[in-house]
């Protein structure tokens, strides 16, 4: 069934959602959709995304398929949560929020008690998350005592010691020295990532439409400039895509000049099946929704009360994660990303045999006392 001419609730039975929010509040002028993917593990959680969009059916296709993809990123990380994502219909989405829209947004976050905790995503600003913050305790990631604060350097951190595991995988030593990497997208984590790599010891070519953060890095890391239609067809170890998601597609993955990929960026494969080009072009993919985790699991340390250090503990991780899911392709003769999200999936199976986390519900990480506030006290 394509998803243009599905029934709303069709589209959920497909999927798996438990609950898609329509909300629409008439003084301000809100028009938002809140899906919440699954509760299975945990309560949802996932970004707002201030966006315009062609019609509203666009908006809950985006919309359903975000939430989803955050199920996948959350139980791939090993986190006691779900999956969950919301938008906001804006007719311009870089003209500031009236303070009406962003208290009306937080009111309809706040009824559905936790079963959906919000975080910043493409188009929200840390005073949009301000201004739903004056309404709801369910919103993390925001300036405020307890909260964690930008995740890019986490995310960055995560895309370090993923490299490590494909340089293992590809060379069977974790070491990056002396490996050349392509940076595609230099901003808040492609930047941070660049100047981890050169700490690693490899060398770092970095490319962007935003000449001015290219020319920074070539000045402060002697980062190599390559023009943005260059940077895919670069001879490299590993490409790193830190830009915007579907950069890897029919066209491009035939040119490609990489030995793998793993980088930041959200839906790096333009088609599910991408993956299987890249194995056949015999180019180790990382899964980017495994490499990328730095991020939530960040935001997912505030609810145990953020330590700094424990937050990159954890992220560390993620190479052991990226190990394990290189482990299972090989043993199984299937791509990494399919390997990746068979295992998520079955992690919400097993391990969430079908439950609906419900406001009230214990977490995993209060100890058995119903969850009423998103931080310790
Ligand atoms: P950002 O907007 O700060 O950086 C993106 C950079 O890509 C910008 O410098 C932009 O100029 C550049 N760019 C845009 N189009 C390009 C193109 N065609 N070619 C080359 N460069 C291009 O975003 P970010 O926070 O650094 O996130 C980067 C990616 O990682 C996004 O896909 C995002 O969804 C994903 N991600 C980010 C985080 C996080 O913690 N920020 C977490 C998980 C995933």
């Amino acid at each position: 069934m394509s998803a243009t001419d599905a029934a709303v609730t069709e589209l959920m039975i497909e999927r798996g959602h438990e609950q898609v929010v329509f909300v629409a509040d008439a003084p301000s002028g809100l028009r938002a959709v809140i899906a919440v993917h699954s509760t299975a593990l945990g309560p949802s959680l996932g970004g707002i995304r201030f966006w315009r969009y062609p019609s509203e059916r666009d908006a809950v296709v985006d919309v359903l398929r975000l939430s989803e993809a955050m199920s996948l990123k959350a139980a791939a990380a090993g986190l006691h949560q779900g999956g969950g994502k919301a938008v906001v219909l804006c007719d311009d989405p870089d003209e500031p929020r009236s303070e009406a829209v962003l208290r009306a947004m937080g009111r309809a976050i706040d009824e559905l008690g936790g079963r959906y905790i919000s975080a910043e995503d493409v188009g929200a600003t840390p005073r949009d998350m301000q201004g739903i913050a004056s309404e709801t305790p369910w919103v993390t990631g925001i300036d405020a005592p307890g909260g964690s604060g930008d995740p890019s350097p986490m995310t960055a951190y995560g895309v370090l010691c993923s490299m490590q595991s494909v340089a293992e995988e590809l060379d069977g030593d974790q070491s990056l020295a002396g490996k050349r990497v392509v940076v595609d997208g230099v901003g808040h984590v492609g930047s941070r990532l660049a100047r981890l790599v050169v700490e690693a010891g490899a060398r770092v070519a970095v490319a962007d439409v935003n000449q001015e953060r290219v020319d920074a890095l070539v000045r402060e890391i002697g980062a190599e400039p390559l023009a943005v239609d260059r940077a895919l067809e670069e001879p490299c170890d590993i490409l790193s895509p830190c830009a915007l998601g579907g950069a890897l597609d029919e066209k491009t993955i035939p040119q490609l000049q990489c030995r793998a990929v793993c980088g930041a960026a959200n839906n790096q494969l333009a088609e599910a099946d991408d993956d299987d080009a890249l194995a056949a072009r015999g180019i180790l993919y990382a899964p980017d929704f495994v490499v990328n985790a730095g991020g939530i699991i960040n935001l997912a340390e505030e609810f145990v009360g953020y330590d700094r250090d424990n937050a990159r503990q954890r992220t560390g991780q993620i190479a052991d994660t990226v190990s394990r899911v290189f482990a299972v392709a090989r043993a199984e003769g299937i791509p990494p990303g399919r390997a990746a999200e068979a295992m998520a999936r079955r992690r919400i199976v097993e391990e969430g045999s079908g439950r609906r986390w419900q406001p009230g519900d214990p977490a995993a990480w209060t100890h058995g006392a119903p969850l009423r506030t998103l931080r310790p006290r």
